[in-house]
C-alpha cells in the first residue's frame, strides 16, 4: 500500500491535483507549485460532467502543468444507478460520485509514481460531499487514500494527513478557509494573479431535474450507447416501443443534431418540407417508424410525408394523425 512514508523515502515532490477548471481547484495548483511540487492536474469525465479540454487548458496556461483526464462511463453508470450514499435534490450521486474521482485520481497518482493527490475542497462548501470533515475522511478511506488528500484551502483548520505529519508539506504554508463564502479564495486569487476562472456554478447534468429525469428513465431501460447519452440534453424525449426517439425543438437543434447523429443514428426527417427531425438511439422496425413520423408530425406543421434513412434502407412514410393524449403517452 501506498503511504506517504514511502513518499519520503523516495523524496517524492510529485501530487495529483483533481482539477475542474473552477477557482478552488485552480487555487489548489497554484498553492502546490509555490511549494514547489510536481503538479500533475486531473480532469475526471463523467457522462453527466463534462468540459471543453481546450477551455480547461486556457485556465492552466503559463503554469509548468500539463493537463491529464480520465474517464470511466461504464463504473460511472453503475454508480448513478444504485449509489451506496444516495441521491441529492436530484439524480446527483455525490458522494458516490466523489468516490469515484478519488479512485480515479489513486489510479493516476499510482501509474505516474506520485505520492497524494490534491483537491480545492473547501470544509463546509458543499452539502453532500465537503459538509462535513468525517464525510470527507470517509470517501477518502473508500477510494484507498486515507490520509493521502491534501486539501489546501482548508487543511490548517482540518486534522493532520500524513504528508503534513511526514513533513513533506509545512501545514504553516497552507490555508484555513470553510464555508459557502469566495471571499477569501477571490483573494488569493488576487494574490497569485488568477484572473480568468469559471463561476462556481457546477456544470453537472445531474443536478438538473430535467435531465435527471431522462437518465433515471435511460438507466431503467438500459441505453443503447454514447450517442444516447449525448443525446440527453437536447430535443424532446419519447419512449417507442423500448426505443428513445429524440425531436429537435428549435432550427439550431435541427441542425446540430443533423450534423451529429444524421449519419450514424436512424434518422426521420420531413420530405420535401421544412420541419423538425427526429433520431431513434437503436434500430427500429416499420411501426417504430410509423409512430415516430406521427410524432414528428406534431412537430412539422407543414409536412404530410417523412423521410427515413439508416444504413442502406431509404422509405417514405405518411403517417396517420396522432392524438394528444397518445403524444402525451410516449413523452419521457
Ligand atoms: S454535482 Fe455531479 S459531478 Fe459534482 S459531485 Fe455531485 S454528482 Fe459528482
Amino acid at each position: 500500500m501506498h503511504t506517504a512514508l514511502d513518499c519520503m523515502e523516495k523524496l517524492c515532490r510529485r501530487c495529483v491535483v483533481l482539477y475542474s477548471g473552477g477557482l478552488d481547484s485552480l487555487l489548489a495548483v497554484h498553492i502546490m507549485l509555490s511549494l514547489n511540487f510536481e503538479v500533475y492536474p486531473l480532469f475526471v469525465k463523467t457522462p453527466f460532467y463534462n468540459k471543453d479540454e481546450k477551455q480547461l487548458e486556457k485556465g492552466l496556461s503559463g503554469l509548468p502543468v500539463k493537463l491529464h483526464t480520465a474517464k470511466d462511463d461504464k463504473e460511472y453508470l453503475k454508480i448513478v444507478k444504485h449509489p451506496m450514499f444516495g441521491y441529492g435534490k436530484n439524480l446527483n450521486p455525490c458522494v458516490d460520485c466523489k468516490i469515484f474521482f478519488f479512485k480515479q485520481a489513486k489510479r493516476f497518482m499510482d501509474e505516474i509514481g506520485a505520492c497524494f493527490v490534491v483537491t480545492g475542497e473547501v470544509l463546509g462548501q458543499r452539502p453532500m460531499s465537503q459538509r462535513s470533515y468525517s464525510v470527507m475522511r470517509a470517501i477518502e478511506k473508500r477510494a484507498g487514500l486515507s490520509n493521502l488528500v491534501l486539501r489546501p484551502l482548508s487543511a490548517k483548520c482540518l486534522p493532520q494527513t500524513d504528508m503534513e505529519k511526514e513533513g513533506i508539506v509545512d501545514k504553516e504554508k497552507l490555508f484555513c478557509i470553510t464555508g459557502r463564502s469566495r471571499k477569501e479564495q477571490l483573494e488569493l486569487a488576487k494574490r497569485f494573479g488568477i484572473e480568468d476562472f469559471e463561476s462556481p456554478a457546477g456544470g453537472c447534468l445531474l443536478t438538473d431535474a430535467s435531465i435527471s429525469k431522462r437518465v433515471k428513465e435511460m438507466l431503467e431501460y438500459g441505453y443503447a450507447d454514447e450517442h444516447e447519452l449525448e443525446l440527453l440534453t437536447l430535443g424532446r424525449h419519447f419512449r417507442i416501443n423500448s426505443k428513445r426517439f429524440v425531436v429537435s425543438r428549435r432550427k439550431d437543434e435541427t441542425y446540430l443534431m443533423l450534423k451529429k447523429f444524421g449519419t450514424v443514428l436512424p434518422l426521420l426527417k420531413c420530405y420535401n418540407a421544412p420541419g423538425a427531425i427526429g433520431v431513434f438511439t437503436a434500430k427500429p422496425d416499420n411501426r417504430d417508424i410509423e409512430i415516430a413520423a406521427a410524432v414528428l408530425k406534431k412537430y412539422s406543421k407543414k409536412a404530410e410525408l417523412f423521410e427515413y434513412s439508416y444504413e442502406n434502407q431509404v422509405k417514405i412514410v405518411q403517417p396517420d394523425d396522432l392524438k394528444e393524449d397518445e403524444l402525451e403517452l410516449l413523452k419521457i
